[in-house]
């Protein structure tokens, strides 16, 4: 018996998958609400930073670095991996997110598949509950409120970044953001970690890929 083409497997996923979105899941407030809160989030924490000098604008450097790495080793040992602590998201990412999207089956159909894509807007609100503020904090009792408040910033840029980009990877080719220089690579990035045969092993940031780069999971072509 011949196996069935990838895609074909994914768009019986897919099948299965939709029939279980609640009927009155909406795409767009979905992504409304995550990037009002993560903007209004940034908003926030800059507003609080009283004047720019070296010390926070490094700050935002470490931020956007902790996000780098934090994603990239949530995403590889949680999201590729089978652990006790890591179950639901397993299951949702290599358990969902990856049977839906393939190489071959890359981008959504309608609003309605970004169910699939975005996080749960539960997450954003943890993350701006939990690590923001103790960020903030920890990083202000060190170097100073400032400092501390900009590094808060760049968590939640990061985390904003993430799902802007994550979200451009799976739009329709016909969707012109997808063609963007920057967004563009990104893209093409993202979809060889699709790429079944390379997914527990490659591309496993989703914004630069400075980690892949780091650790040597960096993939650039298919083979
Ligand atoms: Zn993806
Ligand atoms: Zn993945």
């Amino acid at each position: 018996m011949t196996q069935p083409a990838r895609d074909e497997l994914a768009e019986a996923f897919r099948a299965r998958y939709r029939a279980q979105i609640a009927a009155g899941y909406s795409g767009a407030r979905h992504a409304a609400i995550v990037f009002a809160f993560g903007l209004a989030g940034i908003a926030a924490c800059l507003g609080q930073v009283a004047a720019w000098s070296p010390a926070p604008a490094l700050a935002v450097v470490a931020g956007l670095l902790t996000m780098n790495v934090g994603h990239y080793a949530v995403h590889r040992w949680l999201g590729h991996r089978k652990t006790a602590i890591g179950k639901l998201f397993y299951a949702r990412h290599t358990g969902d997110h990856h049977a839906f999207f393939t190489y071959q089956a890359y981008t959504i159909d309608s609003a309605r598949d970004l169910r699939v894509v975005l996080f749960p807007v539960f997450l954003l609100f943890a993350l701006e509950l939990t690590v923001v503020p103790l960020g903030v904090i920890g990083v202000g009792r060190l170097v100073g409120a400032a400092a501390g408040w900009a590094y808060g910033a760049a968590l939640l840029i990061g985390y904003v970044w993430y799902e802007f980009v994550h979200l451009v990877d799976h739009l329709p080719d016909s969707v012109g953001l997808t063609r963007w220089p920057v967004l563009a690579g990104l893209r093409a990035h993202h979809r060889l970690h699709h790429d079944r045969a390379r997914a527990t092993r490659n591309n496993l940031n989703i914004t630069l890929p400075l980690t892949d780069l780091a650790l040597g999971t960096l993939a650039q072509r298919r083979k």
